[in-house]
This record gives structure tokens, C-alpha cells and sequence, in this order.
């Protein structure tokens, strides 16, 4: 039996997680359950998995939903707020696996717990790895941890590779990764049609179905971006050996070619209980809830390059990630702001690559060999976002 917390158990991932657990009691056990303000949403999971914690990462709803419990009478379950509760319930003895699926920065410091705590990381949230890969990688070697990615484009990539990982690719003869891409629901428009798109619009994605900060990163391609820098980290890559390639149906999740000329593909319907159970279970499978993939239902793939003038994010990710250092916190940070701008309507959705290229250009890139650099840019960035959104907007 493994216990397990999930952060950010009210969201997109989280939902899915719980769902891939609900079906097999016998393995696995919730001991910790994560949200940020969704009060009626969490407790109603409480109920349902019963664990031991409850964190919510705003202090007033964690106030709301201990007294929602007392009222309930369910009164064993522990209920902690803010940072320093998502930390502790990563790092509990017994707790074998964390699932990182809180959305954004805010998923680092709780995740980096799990790491130095020495747990299996299911990481979703890819933003922790986009601020601190080296630091991140470090840790989990340091402490004995296992990192098994979610995105499902990583853990097609992961399951394309060779069954021990080693630190190379060249050592693992792999001349390239593949890391594909639906191209959003804007996939075909041009610059002029991008101009009034609402976020709503952004949102609806073809594919998937996610939280909305991840679906306008599909929608502006940083998403691709930021797995791109993601995948630089996890498999120890160069920014050369991650070509993006743009496949409408989203059935091959990524592959990996080898040098002998040999290409490897992962394939399933688009749906993340595929990826949240592989993780979970590995090197086993366990059933996951997916309606098995019909072949004769794929008509055909399509494969194109991806277009760096109309979706220019997933440009300036790559061009963080040579610049190194400190520069993709300052992205991440960047385009936070930018699309928090956008989904409030202060800015427009062509808006959101100018503010991230304006405070690149702005803030200084240092190395990031320590955590407090990292926060630093992090904050840096996020300001001079601010005051660029309100320069538009005057
Ligand atoms: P959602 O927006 O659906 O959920 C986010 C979760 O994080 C919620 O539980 C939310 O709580 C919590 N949260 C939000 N802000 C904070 C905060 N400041 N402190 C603590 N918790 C917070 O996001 P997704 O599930 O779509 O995505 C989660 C992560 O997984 C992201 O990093 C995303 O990039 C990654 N990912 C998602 C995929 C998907 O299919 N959705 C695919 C691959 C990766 P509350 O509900 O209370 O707001």
C-alpha cells in the first residue's frame, strides 16, 4: 500500500490522480490532499478519500474548511494552511509518492520538499523544473528520489527510452527528441485572426481538457516551450536535441529517435489518467480508466514544423534556455503575469508574448546555483510584468 499525497488535488490533474486511486483502494492510499481556495470542492474529496491532512495554500480557506469539517463532525482529519503546510505534507513518512499538480511557482517550493524528503515526484508541474532545473535535478539525486513525469509528452518520452536511463543521450545511442505538439486551439490562425481572440476561446482546447493557465500556454505555445526547457532537465538534453513537432490529433504523445535510424513512438487517446497511472504503477501498469485507443478511429497523422512568427513564446523559450542562468525563471514569472493578464482581460492574447520579451530584455540573467537567486528573478520579473501591463494599458 502506498501513500500518497496529491497538491493541488482540486484541479485538472488532481481530479485525475483521485480517479486513477479511487480505482484500486488496495494500492493505494490518500494520506494528503492540496487546494489554494476551492473550500466545498476539497472537502467533498475529504469525504470522499478520508486522509489525514488537508492543506489549503490561503489561510482563510483553510479556516473555511475546518470549520466546514468540525460542523460535519469529521473531526481527525488535520487541516494546515499556506506554504509550510504543502512542504510538511510532502515530506510525512508515510508518504511514498507526491503528485506535483500545483499550477505555477507556487508548485516549486512544495515539490523541492518532496525531492530533499526523498519520495517518487509525479511531476505535472513543470513550472518547478522551468525555475530550477539544476537545482531540482540535484536534489532528487541527492536524496535518493525518484522523478516520473506526468506531461504526458515526457512520460511518452520517458516510456521511449531505454529501460535504464543513463545520463546521456548519446550514451543511450538517442540522436533526438521528438516532443510534439496539438498546436492549440489557434493552431491555423493567422496573426490578424489572433488579434481578438477572448480567453474563453483560449481555453477551449481541442485535445485536452486542463486548467485554464495551461490551456492559453497551449494556446501561445509557451506550454511547448516551457516543456521543452522541461525535457532539457528530465532527460539531460540540449535545447538542439528537442525538435517540437506540431501533430493535430495528439495520439502520438512524443517519440525518440535513435541512431540507428529507428523511431519510437507512445500512442493512447489524449486523456492524463494514461500518464498519472504509468507513473503510479511504474515499471508496473495498472488499469487506468482509459477507453483503449482504436486505431482504425486515427484516419491519419499529420506532422508540420511549428511556426515561430505566430506563436513567438515557444521562440523566446527556446532562446531562455540557451541563454541559461536565471533567464526561464524569469520567463516562467513573465508569462504567469501575462496570462493572468489576459484571462482577466487587462491585456490582449498578442499582448502576452510582448510583456515576456520585454522583461527578458529587462531583468538581468545570473546563475541560478541557488534557490534564493531563483525566488529573487522570480519576484524581479513578475514586477517589472506589472508595471510593463500597466505601460500598455495607459
Ligand atoms: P488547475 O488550474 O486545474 O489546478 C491547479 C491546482 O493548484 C488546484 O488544486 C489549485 O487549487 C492549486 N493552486 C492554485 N494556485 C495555488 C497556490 N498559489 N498555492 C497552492 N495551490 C494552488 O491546473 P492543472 O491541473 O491543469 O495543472 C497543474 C499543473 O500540471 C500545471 O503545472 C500544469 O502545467 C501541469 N500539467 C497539466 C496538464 C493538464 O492536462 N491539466 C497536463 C500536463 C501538465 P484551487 O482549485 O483551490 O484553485
Amino acid at each position: 500500500m502506498k501513500g500518497i499525497t496529491v497538491l493541488g488535488s482540486t484541479g485538472s490533474i488532481g481530479v485525475s490522480t483521485l480517479d486513477v486511486v479511487a480505482r484500486h483502494p488496495e494500492k493505494y492510499r490518500i494520506i494528503a490532499i492540496t487546494a489554494n481556495l476551492q473550500v466545498d470542492k476539497i472537502v467533498a474529496q475529504a469525504k470522499q478519500f478520508n486522509p489525514e491532512y488537508i492543506v489549503m495554500a490561503n489561510e482563510d480557506a483553510a479556516h473555511q474548511a475546518e470549520g466546514i469539517l468540525k460542523q460535519e463532525g469529521v473531526c481527525h482529519i488535520e487541516v494546515l494552511a499556506g506554504t509550510e503546510g504543502l512542504e510538511k505534507v510532502s515530506s510525512l513518512p508515510q508518504v511514498d509518492y507526491v503528485m506535483a499538480a500545483i499550477v505555477g511557482a507556487a508548485g516549486l517550493l512544495p515539490s523541492l520538499a518532496a525531492a530533499k524528503a526523498g519520495k517518487r515526484v509525479l511531476l505535472a508541474n513543470k513550472e518547478a523544473l522551468v525555475m530550477s532545473g539544476q537545482i531540482f535535478i540535484d536534489e532528487i539525486k541527492k536524496n535518493g528520489a525518484e522523478l516520473l513525469p506526468i506531461d504526458s509528452e515526457h512520460n511518452a518520452i520517458f516510456q521511449c527510452m531505454p529501460e535504464k536511463i543513463s545520463y546521456s543521450l548519446s550514451d543511450m545511442s538517442v540522436s533526438r527528441i521528438l516532443l510534439t505538439a496539438s498546436g492549440g486551439p489557434f493552431r491555423d490562425r493567422t496573426l490578424d485572426e489572433l488579434e481578438n481572440v477572448t480567453p474563453d476561446q483560449a481555453c477551449a482546447h481541442p485535445n485536452w481538457s486542463m486548467g485554464r493557465k495551461i490551456s492559453v500556454d497551449s494556446a501561445t505555445m509557451m506550454n511547448k516551450g516551457l516543456e521543452v526547457i522541461e525535457a532539457r532537465w528530465l532527460f539531460n538534453a540540449s535545447a538542439d536535441d528537442i525538435q517540437v513537432v506540431v501533430h493535430p490529433q495528439s495520439v502520438i504523445h512524443s517519440m525518440v529517435q535513435y541512431i540507428d535510424g529507428s523511431v519510437l513512438a507512445q500512442l493512447g487517446n489524449p486523456d492524463m489518467r494514461t500518464p498519472i497511472a504509468h507513473a503510479m504503477a511504474w515499471p508496473e501498469r495498472i488499469e487506468s480508466g482509459v477507453e483503449n485507443l482504436n486505431i482504425f478511429d486515427v484516419a491519419h497523422l499529420d506532422f508540420v514544423a511549428p511556426d515561430f512568427d505566430r506563436f513567438p513564446c515557444l521562440r523566446l523559450a527556446y532562446e531562455s534556455l540557451h541563454k541559461g542562468g536565471t533567464s526561464t525563471a524569469v520567463l516562467n514569472a513573465a508569462n504567469e503575469i501575462a496570462v493572468d493578464a489576459f484571462l482577466n482581460e487587462t491585456i490582449s492574447f498578442l499582448h502576452i508574448p510582448k510583456v515576456i520579451e520585454s522583461v527578458l530584455n529587462e531583468v538581468a540573467v545570473v546563475e541560478a546555483n541557488h534557490l534564493d537567486i531563483i525566488l529573487q528573478a522570480d519576484s524581479e520579473a513578475r514586477a517589472i510584468a506589472k508595471e510593463t501591463i500597466s505601460r500598455l494599458n495607459r
